[in-house]
């Protein structure tokens, strides 16, 4: 056992030897012996407290310096260690038990028993020492602290070279005293790579912004918190990120500043979140105006065709009241004014219904030259001002569509190219093939759309920037109902314009 300060074995066993014969019965002594030698005890005595055994150490201990204790009273050779002699005694009464030296260092501690022999006579007694384990209360204490410290500073060091915040201490010449994983990261190293370097050397591109600031907190020992920076790290080259970064003087008990703490924490993700805040406020703002903006357009759509509406009915009342024949002019002005208002209306309603997904398509195969010549035939008469011209293909093109939604698209292109088109001109509808498709073509001579406003002129009340000046009216739905036709019917639909020089409506649709 550890601290055991009794004799070697062998010095037992040529001990117990020297006294046994194996034939004959042991003696007392040699049963004191043999107890010894098992127990591995330091000292061994007799009934009467005759040292029978001692482990020339512990007699060392005890003070003994007179020859061989054997032989001796325990009284005589135990007088430096009365604590154990204490302990014997008791033993020698039939007792066993612990016992400790608790004034001398290193301190010793007994474990005491009582021998007997085989008629239950008491031979004597054995002690085996050892050193005690038990630390003094001051050495508790100090060792302790001592303990505690170096755990904290175990748990210091864990925190800091693991935050996950990037921290670094730069001393007075601009080295780096320490650095942890996050800071290093930054750098695209690890920290025993950054450890000694110089913030040149660690980040060259911001060190002219960083070392003003650094010999500014070193010369006035005040910090700087809260900087933000915008950089590409290293570590993710291409990718702007963003970082709050801050300055502490680190200073030591006698006030003087040591170095440079450095705290930099990364707000890449809340940069980004507030740019899509801001982005979405924009777009709800945007919005809001579209919606304000389509609802006067709406009421002022709406109540344009009452005014003349009304007149016509009146006139026609008049006329009527009088016993006059009703005057068929009245009646078509009445009714065209209608027909604008119930196009008005189905526009919202059919917007609704693509908003609900609850447009719905009745197809049938449609020839598309025979199909295109019926809706036109629709437009004639209508304008003093234009001219409508139908090239139609070289070949019979059939397509799969919803006869009503098509001539609904077609009439809206065409309408658009007239309204569009104030001072008159011709418009040309044409339909080619162009691969497995049909490609039909509307184009006017007018007013032409801004480039820059052609990517939205099929969103949902898109009027562009030159159609309001010009005092056109409509809801900006008409095209955002015919994208949703067109792609339910798996085409596309575009635009080719520029300002001042007309405008070409192109839509596809799959051939059969
Ligand atoms: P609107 O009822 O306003 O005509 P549309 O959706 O049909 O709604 O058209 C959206 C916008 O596209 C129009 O307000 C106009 O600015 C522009 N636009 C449509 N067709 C033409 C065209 N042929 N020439 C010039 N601009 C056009």
């Amino acid at each position: 056992m550890k601290g055991d300060i009794s004799a070697e074995p062998t010095a037992w066993e040529d001990a117990a030897h020297s006294r046994t014969t194996p034939t004959s019965r042991p003696s007392p002594v040699e049963l004191l012996l043999q107890v010894g030698a098992s127990l591995h005890a330091a000292l061994v005595v007799d009934s009467k407290g005759w040292i029978v055994w001692m482990d020339p150490v512990l007699a060392g201990a005890a003070g003994w310096r007179s020859g061989p204790p054997v032989g001796r009273s325990m009284e005589e050779v135990l007088g430096g260690l009365p604590w154990l002699r204490h302990a014997l005694d008791e033993a020698l009464t039939g007792t066993d038990g612990l016992c400790e030296d608790d004034e001398q260092e290193p301190r010793l501690s007994a474990v005491v028993v009582p021998v007997f022999g085989e008629d239950g006579m008491q031979l004597g007694a054995c002690a085996r020492l050892r050193r005690s384990e038990l630390p003094r209360p001051e050495a508790t204490r100090e060792q302790l602290e001592h303990e505690r410290l170096e755990e904290s500073f175990a748990l210091l060091d864990t925190l800091f070279n693991h935050a996950p915040v990037a921290l670094g201490f730069i001393g007075r010449d601009l080295r780096c005293l320490r650095i942890n994983d996050a800071l290093a990261a930054l750098h695209g190293r690890r920290r025993e790579e950054d450890l000694g370097r110089t913030v040149r050397e660690m980040t060259p591109q911001l060190a002219p912004i960083i070392e003003p600031l650094m010999r500014q907190v070193l010369d006035q020992g005040t910090s700087i918190i809260g900087l933000n920076m915008t950089e590409e790290s290293p570590a993710t080259p291409g990718e702007q990120r963003h970082w709050n970064v801050s300055y502490y003087p680190v200073r030591a008990a006698s006030g003087t500043v040591l170095g440079v703490g450095v705290v930099v924490a990364e707000s890449t993700e809340e940069y980004r979140a507030r740019a899509e805040r801001d982005r979405l406020l924009r777009e709800a703002e945007e919005a809001i105006r579209v919606r304000d903006d389509f609802l006067s357009v709406a009421a002022h759509e709406l109540k344009t065709p009452l005014t003349p509406l009304k007149l016509h009915l009146q006139m026609l009342k008049g006329q009527a009241d009088a016993g006059h024949v009703v005057a068929p002019r009245h009646v078509d002005k009445a009714l065209a004014q209608l027909a604008r208002l119930s196009v008005l209306v189905n526009d919202l309603l059919d917007t609704s219904r693509i908003q609900a997904g609850e447009l719905e398509l009745t197809t049938e195969p449609l020839p598309l030259r025979e199909f295109i010549r019926e809706v036109l035939s629709e437009f004639r008469g209508t304008s003093a001002l234009h001219s409508l011209r139908f090239e139609a293909p070289d070949e019979p093109l059939v397509i799969r569509g919803d006869r009503a939604r098509l001539a609904q698209v077609l009439t809206n292109l065409v309408e658009n190219a007239f309204k569009y088109s104030p001072t008159g001109g011709t418009v040309r509808v044409t339909a080619r093939r162009m691969g497995t498709e049909a490609c039909v073509s509307v184009k006017d001579e007018g007013i032409g759309i801004p480039e820059e406003e052609q990517a939205q002129l099929f969103e949902r009340f898109f009027r562009a920037r030159n159609s309001p000046i010009s005092g056109f009216g409509g809801l900006g739905l008409g095209l955002y109902i015919c994208r949703d036709i067109i792609e339910r019917h798996g085409g596309r639909i575009w635009v080719e314009s520029g300002v001042g020089h007309g405008a070409t409506f192109h839509f596809t649709l799959p051939c059969l």
